[in-house]
């Protein structure tokens, strides 16, 4: 892999040049993958037909003079929740084993628009979830920096292959936390949009009211470029906002000087390693280094955010996943003698088990006599952690804290206790909750090398704030 070619601009730049051809680019990648990905697991499908063409579409471009669109011939990976037109689209289930989409998610029609060549669909906890890739039906995904370890989840396979130099960037999704975590577990920045920046359409649904589309990539830089490609109004959803999407690539070279930062205890407590702490600390440092003022803040509901989190991720999943019956797309149990049986036997040989053991938490937190206990209440404290930011938003420009409370964990070390996964999802659900966008970014490694994560969250469609903050301590 040639190392001048990392980032979205330095390819786009050598391909408007023709110093090298997108083909080639293309080409690059995919004998990488064939080399690395076997050993990693980062990629489920790859279309090389349709990225060798776009490819083949910026080159002729280039060599008639035309200006290239700001992602021309860009190697990207995606997620396998989001719908590709021909192209498999699994979201790490058996289930959807066979599905092959007719039609484009937008994000993802966005990035071609722009130039980008998809090279592949990447591994993913099953219906994204999962915080470690250990729910992909398929295979987990293997942490590039140690393959010991997990890359965290669910966007693990986006992570993985930005991190191993399988793709420039990539596009995640994030409920919880799956754009963000993993990003911190593979030393690779994350991003997660305001809920509504980016279109939902074409995301396979996991929990409607917290599901987002977000990238991951080497840069800041870059995560602002890909921002600006996908974000804004799509009439294809209905809860995609009408607001304006800002020139965030111009947005982060603004200074942070003056910037007031908040630091919650909240996201310092109990069951933070030490190492991330000190590296957390120590960024928060060098901010104020570059003229940040740093102020404690409250976020006093914080600590009911998981049990919220796990009440209304799963009810919402409950219902949308009901529509995996066999009946119109995906597997179909054979041998069956009845309709119900065809149901029953398809849902049980397409789900692996998290995904069961959602689909009955969700289904009884909804059931009639529970729905008040824990759906209602569930509700009623997303409300509240809401209240909690806007509180602390209303003296503060941006909120820093760890992204996940340890650094990557070993393969199998949580996967047979699901209620220590849940816990390590605690510094990331409560932005998914309460709507605001937040992103994850690099910040320094344990002893063992392993990447830490910075987390900065922002005020409802403030990307611009939070990325301006990252790019400045990425440059420092
Ligand atoms: N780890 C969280 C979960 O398992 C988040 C997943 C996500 O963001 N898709 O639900």
């Amino acid at each position: 892999m040639d190392k001048n070619l990392l980032t979205i601009d330095s390819v786009r730049n050598a391909v408007q040049s023709r110093d090298t051809t997108a083909f080639s680019i293309a080409e690059a990648h995919y004998s990488r993958i064939q080399q690395e990905d076997e050993q990693i697991g980062a990629y489920l499908t790859l279309c090389k037909d349709r990225a060798l063409e776009q490819a083949d579409r910026m080159d002729r471009m280039a060599a008639e003079g035309k200006v290239l669109p700001p992602l021309g011939g860009v190697p990207v990976a995606i997620k396998d929740v989001m719908s590709t037109r021909g192209v498999r689209t699994t979201a790490g289930s058996k289930i959807l084993d066979n599905y092959i989409p007719p039609y484009d998610c937008t994000a993802v029609a966005r990035l071609e628009a722009a130039g980008a060549v998809v090279l592949g669909k990447t591994n993913c906890d099953e219906f994204a979830m999962g915080s470690s890739n250990e729910n992909s039906a398929y295979r987990p995904v293997r942490n590039p920096r140690d393959l010991t370890r997990v890359p965290g989840g669910s966007s693990g396979g986006s992570a993985a292959a930005v991190a191993a130099d399988m793709a420039v960037c990539s596009l995640g999704s994030d409920t919880g936390g799956s754009i963000r975590q993993p990003a911190s577990f593979c030393g690779v920045v994350g991003l997660m949009p305001t809920y509504g920046r980016v279109s939902r359409y074409g995301l396979i649904a996991f929990a409607s009211s917290l599901d987002h589309i977000g990238p991951l990539t080497r840069t800041v830089r870059d995560a602002a470029t890909v921002l600006r490609t996908i974000a804004g109004r799509d009439p294809m959803d209905s809860t995609s906002a009408d607001v304006p999407v800002p020139d965030y690539v111009a947005e982060i070279e603004k200074p942070v000087r003056g910037l007031k930062l908040g630091v919650a205890k909240e996201y310092f407590g109990e069951g933070l390693n030490d190492e991330v702490r000190q590296a957390v600390e120590l960024a928060v440092d060098r901010l104020k280094g570059l003229g940040c003022e740093v102020v404690p803040v409250s976020l006093p509901h914080t600590s009911y955010a998981i049990p919220a989190y796990y009440l209304i991720a799963t009810a919402e999943a409950s219902s949308n996943l009901a529509r995996y019956d066999g009946v119109r797309y995906g597997h179909r149990a054979g041998g069956v003698k009845s309709l119900s049986e065809m149901y029953r036997r398809t849902r049980d040989e397409g789900f692996g088990a998290e995904v069961k053991r959602r689909i009955m938490l969700g289904t009884y937190a909804l059931s009639a006599g529970y729905y008040d206990a824990y759906y209602l209440k569930a509700q009623k404290v997303r409300t509240l952690l809401a209240q909690d930011f806007e509180d602390a938003f209303r003296n503060v420009d941006a909120i820093v804290t760890p992204t996940s409370p340890t650094a990557a964990f070993r393969l199998g070390e949580k996967s047979d206790d699901p209620l220590a996964m849940y816990l390590a999802d605690i510094y990331t659900v409560t932005a998914d909750l309460a709507g605001i966008p937040g992103i994850s970014i690099p910040c320094g490694e344990t002893k063992e090398r392993l990447p830490i994560g910075l987390q900065i969250l922002g005020r409802h469609f403030d990307e611009a704030t939070i990325l301006r903050v990252a790019h400045a301590y990425e440059q420092e």
